[in-house]
Formats: structure tokens, sequence, C-alpha cells
């Protein structure tokens, strides 16, 4: 799960990690107060802040929703010296779509403002932590070249990016901390500073089963202190249980509709861009479906895991959710009857199918225990399903009705 940087802000400061001071606003009616607010607390330089689930806000612009080629704005984030400028911004951004590098040309609405206190800072680092998968470890990634995407940095100059790798049974180790200030060119106060960050830092991402925590940049101020100036967090959905402050932090505007309509009816769902719409019995054959449908040369729009027990119910509101999404063209049923038995989902499937009236071609593929009166059912359905015997021939045949 994602969330906002002014939410991941609130949980840095829990832990200590020092940040700006800030109000986030979800109304434009709010941008006086929170501006005078600011004043009163004596700061006399602003940023003003869109908040969306994608980076790269400074560099983007912001357009009118209606009439998508008139520029409102250069910068998704603003920084003056003077109120009135603030708010100007603040007006210029609210409920219009901001458009980066990571948000596709669709673009994000923006919903929410975040006006912090604007810092004037003599360097700019980088500073992430994510799980290292290949070693089951956390590694802890700085460089010096701070504000700037990583991801060019780890293309084009990547012995810039120092990596430290944190045993999980010991933890954060103060030599650690000590190794990646010095790579940062670190001294003086802003050493030690910088020491008590990292450790904080770590501690927030641990304790928060966070899956990556990115403060980019992470700035050393004209006084030495060391300050996220923009904090990215995702978080780990399986640990979500045990989070209950953070999966409040969801944003369901920020979700996919269909994933969210999904998740009402007990369905694992997940988009995807391709034409062929899956449903599927079980995280795995869901998993291998997808595969051997790329196989056959097609491409998956969906994950859709409908568990265990397939009955009409479920099958309907997979059926439901699938062609919600206008991009399908075929849908592909793949269900191994362990559990539940084939014939039984033959007839969920009919019977949802012959309610909905649906148009396009489904291919169906049933294995397990009555396999064959399955097939029958649907043979003898009246209704136009082509049904297959093995699952690699399913993936041809619904590849193939799309050509
Ligand atoms: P991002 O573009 O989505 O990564 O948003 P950031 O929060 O990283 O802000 C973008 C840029 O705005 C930063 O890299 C800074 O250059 C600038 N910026 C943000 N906050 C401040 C601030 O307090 N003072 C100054 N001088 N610049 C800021
Ligand atoms: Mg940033």
């Amino acid at each position: 799960m994602k969330i906002h940087e002014y939410q991941a802000k609130e949980v840095l400061k829990k832990y200590n990690v020092p940040v700006q001071d800030g109000i986030a606003i979800k109304d434009i009616s709010e941008v006086d107060n929170a501006i005078s607010q600011l004043k009163q607390r004596g700061i006399n330089q602003y940023v003003v802040k869109s908040q969306i689930h994608a980076g790269g806000r400074g560099k983007g612009k912001l357009y009118n929703p209606e009439k998508r080629d008139e520029l409102i704005l250069e910068g998704g984030v603003k920084f003056t010296t003077t109120p009135e400028k603030a708010k100007e911004y603040a007006q210029k951004m609210f409920g219009n779509i901001l458009v980066t590098h990571q948000t596709g040309a669709e673009g994000k609405k923006v919903k929410t403002l975040f006006i912090t206190e604007g810092l004037d800072y003599k360097k700019e680092l980088y500073l992430g932590i994510l799980l290292d998968r290949s070693v089951s470890k956390n590694v802890i990634m700085a460089s010096t070249e701070g504000g700037v995407e990583i991801e060019k940095v780890a293309e084009e100059t990547p012995e810039k990016i120092i990596k430290v790798w944190i045993d999980p049974s010991i933890g954060l180790q103060s030599y650690q901390a000590r190794k990646l200030a010095f790579s940062l060119g670190l001294e003086g106060d802003a050493f030690k500073n910088f020491i008590k960050f990292i450790s904080a830092l770590y501690k927030a991402y641990e304790q928060t089963d966070a899956s990556l925590l990115e403060i980019n940049p992470l700035v050393i101020t004209n006084d030495n202190r060391v300050v996220a100036l923009d904090a990215k967090m995702n978080f780990d959905d399986n640990a979500l249980y045990r989070q209950k402050e953070i999966a409040d932090f969801k944003d369901l505007d920020e979700e996919d509709p269909l994933e969210i309509e999904a998740s009402k009816f007990n369905l694992n769902y997940i988009k995807l861009d391709g034409n062929v719409g899956c449903m599927v019995n079980g995280a795995g054959l869901a998993m291998a479906t997808m595969d051997i449908i790329k196989l056959a040369g097609g491409e998956p729009a969906n994950f859709l895991d409908v568990g265990g027990g397939a009955n009409k119910t479920t099958v309907a509101n997979g059926f439901k959710i699938i062609l919600s999404d206008p991009n399908v063209k075929a849908i592909l049923i793949n269900i191994f009857g362990g559990i539940v038995r084939c014939d039984r989902v033959a007839q969920g499937v009919i019977d949802a199918a012959k309610e909905m009236h649906i148009a396009v071609p489904i291919v169906v593929r049933l294995e397990g225990t009555n396999a064959k009166e399955a097939a029958d059912l649907l043979n003898q359905s009246g209704l136009n399903f082509d049904v297959a015997k093995s699952l690699k021939e399913a993936a041809e045949k619904v590849t193939a009705v799309l050509k």
C-alpha cells in the first residue's frame, strides 16, 4: 500500500525523524487558515506541495481537467516567501490535473495539498531503504546525488550509490551508519545529525512494516540539521492487519476503482493492460494462466483469483468486475475442481452468463472432479462457450478468437 507524503511525514515525526512543519488541506477553503497558522508559528517561507501517489511532482505540470491542453502551472511543488504567492499556488494546484513522468499522460487530480515550512539548505542527498529479496535483507541506499531521479543515477553513475545491507537478527549497526555518513561526505554536526537521522529512519521502516522508505531529497540545512524534505513510504499489504494506523491512511481516490469494487466481493483482482479477462481459482493457477496466455501471444487484462469455492455468485461477481474493464475482448475461465466440483462450477458459469448476457467469447477449461460432466453441461447449455481440455489449448483458443 502507498501513502501520501504528508502521511509519511506524520509517521516519521512519531519516530523522531526531522521533517518540516506543515499542514495538509483537503479543501481550498482551508488555505487561508493553514497559511496563517504556519505564519503564527514563525514560518516565513512556504512550500506548497501537491499530494498524489506519484513522484516527480516538482517537475510536473498542472492542467485544467476540463480543457486538458490548458496549462495552469509549471511545477506541482512550489517554494515561495510570501503568503499571497503560497495561496495563489494552492489555488492553481487544487482540483487540477498533475502530470509527472510517473503518472502517465492522464495525470492525477490534486485533491490534497501539503503546505509546509520552506527550508534553505546547502546539500541535497538521497536515502532509501527497501527489501533486497535476493539476499533476504533490508538494504539502505545512499547517494550524494539527491533531488534527481535515482533510477537515472543507478543507470549512468551506479558507483555514486552506496549500499549497506542490514542483518535482520542484529539490525542497523553504528559502524554501518558511520560508513553511510562518511560516504556522503558529511562532517561535524551534520555527521552526528545524520547518524541520529538514519537510526530513527531505519526504526520507522522496520516497525511500520514498510517495504520502501525513500527520502529524496534528504537535505543538510545551512545550520547543519538533517531534514527529510520529501518522503515516500510503501507498506507490505500482508502486515496491514497489525498496522491499523497505517491501514487507515489508505486513499481510495488513488486506488483503481475496479480493485476497490473487487475487494468488496472478497475477490483478489489486479487490473492489467491486456484484453483477455481471466477468472481462475487459486493464486498460483491464476499466475500460471497469465503466463500461458502471454506464451500463446495474448495479453491478460487482469489477475483474478475467485478463491476455492467458485459458485454462481462468485462467478457472477467475477464476470461483473472483468467486464467493467472496457479493454476486455474475451474471457478465459480456468478452474481446477479439487475442493469444488467442476459440474457445480460449470452450472455457476452457465447461470451467471445467462443472467448477464455476456457478449464477448468465453473459453472455459475445467479440470478435476466431474470435469467430463462439466464439459457436457457447458456444451449443452445453448450458450456460446468454447470448452478446452488443457490449459495450453485454452490459452491458444482465447488468443485465436481475438485474431
Ligand atoms: P518530488 O518532485 O515529487 O520528488 O517532490 P519533492 O518534495 O522532492 O520536491 C521537489 C523539489 O522542490 C525538491 O527537490 C526541491 O528542489 C524543491 N523543494 C521542496 N521543498 C523545498 C524547501 O523547503 N526549500 C527549497 N529551497 N526547495 C524545496
Ligand atoms: Mg522528491
